[in-house]
């Protein structure tokens, strides 16, 4: 369990500085597994965060927005002082539910970035919540990797899953100026995801034909600045169909395109498929 006390070792941020500008990442974070086994995924989060703590600034706080809290009818932010590290998935090992990432929250900068960031449906503050959600796997499992000792505040926007694709990009936008106040935008989900056809002993390089189709698509928007184009994935029709059957895994892809600016040059990292139907494609923009 997070405590207050541990919140209290590292002082909560107070209020966002301004600052060189920083990048943006979307990753892909596939099984929950791969927050624990030493593998490609995990060491690919590790070099990426050994890369980011090097740069001159580093992130004075992360937002993440992972596929794993959709709301309906808004939009919320975390504003709790010690968000706990939520375990939510079911049938795997002990050593994956003892697993903590107790990173600080950020009450008073949530409080106001609530206030900052409008919802793109009635264009009024976002909702602050202070005791139902925290930090979930698609979160924890890649920040524990790229950030270990947990000292960066962390704090997760929920995505509204009853409103279209555009608005979510249209979220995103809204978080570009916050990168030049010191905030890492985080986007973790999956750019082809598809859990009933996964085939658990497919190797790293083997994918459906529909999944490489609809990842190269992604590939090919984001390497010539599309960054537009990533909200109408449904157009797709057949082929999106079968790489998002729900999309809430896409769908935090487009926060970290609306953050990211057509200046920014896209790298991209950890290619690769997961049981043959999970591309994890990551971006670093920036
Ligand atoms: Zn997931």
């Amino acid at each position: 369990m997070t405590t207050l006390a541990d919140a209290a070792r590292s002082p909560l941020l107070q209020a966002l500085k301004p600052s060189p500008r920083m990048p943006v990442l979307f990753v892909g974070h596939g099984s929950p597994m791969n927050a624990i086994e030493d593998n490609a995924w995990r060491r690919g989060w590790q070099t990426i965060g050994t890369e980011l703590l090097a740069r001159a600034e580093r992130p004075q706080l992360v937002l993440c927005i992972s596929a794993h809290w959709l709301t309906r009818g808004g939009w919320q932010i975390t504003g709790m002082p010690a968000p706990k590290t939520i375990h939510d998935f079911g049938g795997f090992p002990q050593a994956l539910f003892d697993q903590q990432y107790p990173a600080p929250g950020a009450p008073v900068v949530a409080a106001s970035l609530a206030k900052e960031l409008k919802s793109p449906t009635t264009s009024a503050p976002l909702s602050v919540d202070l005791d139902t959600w925290g930090l979930d796997h698609g979160t924890w499992s890649v920040l524990k990797p790229m950030f270990p000792k947990a000292d960066i505040p962390v704090l997760q926007l929920s995505m509204d899953y009853s409103r279209p694709a555009s608005e979510h990009y249209a979220l995103g936008r809204q978080l570009q100026a916050l990168r030049e106040r010191g905030v890492l935008i985080v986007g973790s989900g999956n750019t082809v995801h598809n859990l009933r056809a996964m085939r658990r002993d497919a190797a790293d390089n083997q994918a459906y034909d529909w999944a490489v189709q609809f990842d190269t698509v992604v590939q090919d928007q984001i390497s010539k600045g599309q960054l537009d184009a990533l909200q109408n994935f449904q157009t797709l029709g057949a082929v999106a169909q079968q790489a998002h059957p729900t999309y809430e895994h896409y769908l935090p892809l487009l926060y970290a395109a609306g953050a990211a600016r057509t200046s920014d040059s896209p790298r991209f990292f950890n290619t690769g498929y997961q049981g043959a139907a999970i591309s994890m494609r990551s971006v670093l923009w920036g």
